[in-house]
């Protein structure tokens, strides 16, 4: 028996096909499949892409999957889930479960293997999201980089963008951000840049600047110090107003887990989080990193949605 796990973020997109033990047969990547950037067929033709793809490359193992769990990012709209099922189904072999989630559940899987507990994401996009002791779920944020996505590596790149041109337009100065963006887009004046990034890409093309802001971060400069506090901030405030939503029962910690692309760099948010945790959570919480990528998560959702038992070892 084998299952199929699926994480679609904003930047790309990850199938693994995996057998009862956890153990990874077969892994396929894509381009993003967030329909809410890339449009509904877009989306619909990667995801169906992918499923040939494994197919024929192990159409022995594919005709025996169980359970095929994807979380996508802007999958929690109605409509979106129903397209994405709509390209699933045709090519999933028969009596195969399938669930179409939001990117967050998998993420928060992948740190609780498949327990409550709260999540933030901050990848290309960013949400906080959170299911509770009674199962309910919850969510702050999350809504796309032109109205929300605090912490996200696009809201980061774009402050360090923007801090950018204002040392170009000498409102600001002392930061390293500007030859650092120059160098990055390979331009000698920073203008130049204005072309390549308004393209049909530039929400992934500013959220990939989240990690110059970071190195620049590094070499303590502090306008990108700025832009990772004031990012922190956010995230804090957003995690902060979902836990003290979630309704929790047992007196163990919750777990607060941070994962996505920017959150490889947990320490540099982690502190802000955990002190505005404890002046407004009255929940105690244990904020940690998560150890696996989300699509384990999606793996752990398949087997939980075939009832099949796992140990957390075999992730590890
Ligand atoms: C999307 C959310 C997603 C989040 C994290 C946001 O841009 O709107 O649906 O959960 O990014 O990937």
């Amino acid at each position: 028996m084998y299952v199929i796990g699926i994480d679609g973020g904003g930047s790309k997109t990850i199938a693994v096909l995996a057998d009862k033990h956890g153990t990874v047969i077969a892994k396929e990547t894509v381009g993003p499949t967030n329909p809410n950037s890339v449009g509904k067929e877009e989306a619909s033709i990667r995801m169906a892409g992918l499923l040939s793809s494994i197919k024929g490359k192990h159409p022995l193992q594919y005709n025996q999957v169980a359970a095929l769990f994807a979380g996508i990012a802007g999958a929690s709209s109605p409509v979106n889930k129903k397209n994405l099922t709509e390209a699933f189904q045709p090519t999933l072999p028969r009596n195969c479960l399938l669930t179409v989630d939001h990117d967050a559940v998998i993420a928060l899987y992948s740190g609780t293997f498949g327990h409550p507990g709260a999540v933030h994401i901050s990848g290309t996009g960013s949400i906080s999201y959170g299911i509770d002791d009674e199962w309910n779920r919850h969510r702050v944020g999350g809504w796309g980089y032109l109205i929300g996505d605090e912490g996200s590596g696009y809201s980061i790149g774009k402050a360090g963008l923007h801090a950018a041109l204002q040392a170009h337009d000498s409102i600001t100065t002392g930061t390293s951000l500007l030859e650092k963006i120059k160098q990055h887009f390979r331009v000698a004046h920073l203008p130049e840049i204005i072309p390549l990034v308004y393209t049909q890409e530039a929400r992934q093309t500013i959220a990939q600047l989240a990690k110059i802001v970071i190195e620049a971060v590094d070499e303590n400069d502090p306008v990108a110090h700025k832009i990772i506090q004031t990012e922190a901030n956010k995230i804090s405030i957003q995690l902060a107003a979902l836990v003290n939503q979630m309704t929790i029962n047992t007196n163990r910690l919750l777990p607060v887990i941070l994962t996505g692309g920017v959150m490889q760099r947990a320490d540099l948010f982690e502190a802000a989080i955990r002190c505005h945790m404890k002046q407004h959570v009255t929940t105690p919480v244990q904020v940690t990193k998560v150890a696996l990528p989300p699509v384990a998560g999606a793996v752990i959702g398949a087997f939980k949605h075939a009832h099949i038992s796992f140990h957390e070892k075999s992730f590890a």
